[in-house]
């Protein structure tokens, strides 16, 4: 196969790749904030992220993969103005911050697994590296990049000359265009908090060479990237929503810290949108897995849907896309399934080991080794699954094909091969498409805090014989009791 090509934002351009390491690829992907739901959203992030590693391990490399937890509530908008994200969290749900923070964790692997998104080497959290950013802001100090103002420590952009080489800002035009609510303390608008000082009541806070206080976000990535990856490291993913602020300031102090580029690879993931719009945590109008699960489809089915268009183009979610998705995945399902009962492996688990021949020799292999090698080319390497799926291979070769594909795709092949994953049914029986709308319609309705409609649904839901119980997953429906 020809050698593995990748997008670089730093360049905008594809470009060869090559390991710092040949033994070991090191990545970092910036991890989620857990003051809610990940949105289907973010999940692109994480899948994106996962293919990434699945194809560098295709490949043949060792991967070593780290994914911070950010659970010290950084700041509304990027620009370290507004109300703290986990302060919102903590006040909408009366809990601790760590209550919340351990809650929305645990909710993110879970739907990181139904999606098959691999779990990151090593997950690190925020709250426990506190002294490794203090010590990452101390540096910063020492060299001359910082100054204090009243509310805390700031990284003074102007000392960096290449600060903007990651979005292309027009700086000169940001001071110009500065609104006059920001902070005028500041050197720059586009000056950034290294560290917060906290007000007494502030619910996360830490005792700091400047005084009590909690970190500025861009600084926990480049704290624990460093801290577990060192200080060099090859690839640094998120979304495009991250370009400009967050990974713009986060280049910024590890380049200015360590005195060298840290890393010189920044690979980003276009947006997901619903219904041609934008969709955020703050716009109230997300999806969750959870969501998808109840309207009848399989996780798996979104995973197939993502991978159905690169990761550089924007991408619209529908609910007829995702039946669509649903549909072509239930085929694919059923046959490998079929394949595997006509070749006697159908209970064997990663059939393809047990059968003979050289599988990643075979020109539909080379194919779709080069083509998902092409900058992550995940729909045409989806076509090579589908030539290979409707072809008319022998049953042993077209399912050995179609397993070490999935090695890469992680679509349930597998799972389907022995049984476990068949043509998707929606959910039980209550769950008919009125009920689920009628569920959907409520759950509007409480997410724009019409309570009084809420319950209406819920009495006509209970007219019609279903029961709604509301759980930390979502709302569920069973047949109301006798
Ligand atoms: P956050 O928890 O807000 O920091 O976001 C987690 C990840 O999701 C980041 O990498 C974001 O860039 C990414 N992200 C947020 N919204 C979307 C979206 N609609 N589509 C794709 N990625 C997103
Ligand atoms: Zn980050």
């Amino acid at each position: 196969m020809a050698g593995l090509r990748l997008h670089n934002t730093l360049t905008r351009q594809v470009e060869p790749f090559e390991p710092l390491d040949p033994n070991e690829v090191r990545i970092y992907t910036c991890g989620p904030t857990v003051y809610d739901y990940a949105t289907i959203g973010n999940l692109r992030a994480y899948l994106f992220a996962d293919i990434l590693r699945r194809t560098l391990e295709y490949t043949g490399y060792r991967v070593k993969h780290v994914m911070n937890i950010t659970d010290v509530g950084h700041l509304e908008s990027d620009a370290d103005e507004g109300e703290d994200k986990m302060l919102k969290g903590v006040r909408r749900e009366r809990k601790t911050p760590w209550e919340i923070a351990g809650y929305y964790t645990e909710v993110f692997f879970s739907h990181s697994e139904a999606l098959n998104i691999l779990r990151p080497h090593i997950v690190c959290r925020a709250t426990e590296h506190i002294p490794e950013m203090i010590d990452f802001v101390r540096r910063l100090e020492q060299l001359g990049y910082t100054y204090q103002i009243s509310d805390g420590v700031y990284f003074d952009i102007s000392k960096n000359p290449r600060y903007g080489q990651l979005s292309g800002l027009d700086l000169e035009g940001q001071r110009a265009g500065a609104r006059v609510d920001v902070n005028l303390e500041k050197r720059h608008p586009a000056d950034f908090a290294l560290w917060r000082l906290a007000a007494p009541e502030h619910i996360m806070q830490w005792d700091s060479p400047w005084g009590r206080g909690y970190p500025g976000w861009h600084i926990e990535c480049s704290a624990m990237s460093t801290k577990y990856l060192g200080d060099r490291f090859d690839i640094h993913t998120g979304g495009v929503d991250h370009i400009p602020v967050h990974h713009e300031d986060e280049l910024a102090q590890n380049d200015c810290a360590l005195g060298h580029r840290v890393v010189s690879r920044w690979m980003h993931n276009e947006f997901l949108l619903v219904d041609g719009g934008r969709m955020g945590k703050s716009l109230g109008n997300f999806y969750t897995v959870d969501n998808l699960v109840m309207r009848g489809f399989h996780p798996l089915a979104y995973r197939y849907l993502v991978l159905n268009a690169h990761y550089r183009s924007k991408l619209n979610f529908t609910w007829e896309a995702l039946g669509g998705a649903q549909t072509a995945l239930d085929r694919l399902w059923q046959r490998v399934r079929s394949l595997a009962l006509a070749t006697g492996n159908a209970g064997t688990a990663g059939a393809a080991a047990a059968l003979p021949g050289a599988a990643d020799e075979s020109p539909e292999a080379l194919r779709f080794a080069e083509l998902i090698g092409d900058d992550l080319g995940t729909p045409q390497a989806m076509s090579v699954l589908w030539e290979v799926a409707r072809g008319d291979r022998d049953p042993g070769g077209a399912l050995e094909l179609m397993l070490l594909f999935d090695r890469v795709l992680g679509i349930g092949l597998d799972a389907a091969a022995r049984g476990q994953l068949g043509a998707h049914s929606a959910g039980t029986d209550v769950e008919t498409p009125e009920v689920l709308a009628l569920l959907q319609q409520r759950e509007d309705a409480r997410a724009a805090r019409d309570w009084g409609r809420a319950d209406q649904i819920r009495a006509r839901l209970l007219e019609m014989g279903v029961a709604v119980e509301d759980t930390p997953s979502g709302p569920k429906v069973r047949p109301r009791p006798a």
